[in-house]
C-alpha cells in the first residue's frame, strides 16, 4: 500500500501526542508513508507490513485430447 504524496486527513484517528481527533494527515514522501498531525506537528513513519506473497499455483492443463478421426475408407469394386 502506498499513500499519495498529497496530504489527506485520516478520519477517526487520534494523534498519539496531542490526542486531537481527525488532525492527522497521511502522505507519502520518498517511498515512505508518513502521518503528521497538523495541530501539534507530530510526525511519524507509517510502517505497513506487506502481506506475504500468495503462492499462486497455476495448473497448466494441457489438452491431451487427441483428435481421433475415424477415417472411413470404402473399397468400391467396379467390375
Ligand atoms: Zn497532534
Amino acid at each position: 500500500m502506498k499513500f499519495s504524496t498529497e496530504k489527506r486527513f485520516i478520519a477517526g484517528v487520534i494523534c498519539p501526542k496531542c490526542s486531537a481527533l481527525d488532525k492527522l494527515v497521511a502522505y507519502a514522501q520518498d517511498d515512505t508513508n508518513y502521518r503528521e498531525c497538523v495541530r501539534c506537528g507530530f510526525k511519524d513513519e507509517i510502517r505497513i507490513s506487506s502481506p506475504p506473497n500468495e503462492l499462486k499455483t497455476r495448473v497448466n492443463r494441457s489438452t491431451n485430447q487427441k483428435n481421433n478421426k475415424v477415417s472411413a475408407v470404402k473399397f468400391v469394386d467396379f467390375d
